[in-house]
C-alpha cells in the first residue's frame, strides 16, 4: 500500500468503528475512538483513531479534524502516563507501508515504555489476553 490510494471500507479499524469487529475500548466520543492494541508492543499500547473520516493516513485527514484528533491523543497520552506510570512514552504514527503502516485507517499509537524492557516488534507482537487488556483499559479510562 502506497502513501496514496483509495480508502478501503473493509479495513479492520473501519469494522471496529462500525461495530462489526470487537475492540477493547478506552474512550469514545463523536470525534475519536481509543482502544487497546490487540498485539501490544508494550503493556498499555493504545490506539487512537478519528471517526467520521475516510482517512488512510495523516496526510488524508481534513484540516478541520486535526485539532480534535490531536487534542485527544494528548489527553489520552496523559491518562496513560497517569494510569500506568511508565518510564517513557512513545507517541507514533506511520504513513504508508514503506513507513511501517499495516492498517490503512489513520491511527496514532501511544506506547508506554518501561526501563529495561525491549519493545516488541511492530507487527510482530503476540496477541494480548483480552481480560488483561480490559483491566488496563479500565485503568486508563479511570485516569481520564
Ligand atoms: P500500523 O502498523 O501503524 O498500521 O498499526 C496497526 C496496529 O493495529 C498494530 O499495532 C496492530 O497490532 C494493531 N491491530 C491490528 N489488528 C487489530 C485489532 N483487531 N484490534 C486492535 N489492534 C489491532
Amino acid at each position: 500500500m502506497s502513501l496514496n490510494g483509495t480508502y478501503d471500507d473493509n479495513n479492520i479499524f473501519a469494522k471496529i468503528l462500525r461495530g462489526e469487529a470487537a475492540a477493547v475500548k478506552v474512550f469514545e466520543n463523536e470525534d475519536v475512538l481509543a482502544f487497546m492494541d490487540l498485539f501490544p508492543q508494550a503493556r498499555g499500547h493504545l490506539l487512537v483513531v478519528p471517526k467520521k473520516v475516510r482517512a488512510r493516513n495523516f496526510l488524508d485527514l481534513p484540516a478541520a479534524h486535526v485539532e480534535p484528533l490531536m487534542a485527544h491523543v494528548h489527553k489520552l497520552a496523559i491518562a496513560v502516563e497517569k494510569a500506568l506510570k511508565p518510564d517513557g512514552l512513545t507517541v507514533v504514527q506511520f504513513n504508508g507501508a514503506p513507513a511501517g503502516q499495516t492498517v490503512f485507517h489513520l491511527h496514532f499509537h501511544i506506547i508506554p515504555r518501561y526501563e529495561g524492557v525491549a519493545l516488541a516488534g511492530h507487527g510482530h507482537a503476540n496477541r494480548a489476553d483480552i481480560p488483561e487488556l480490559q483491566k488496563i483499559a479500565a485503568e486508563i479510562a479511570a485516569a481520564l
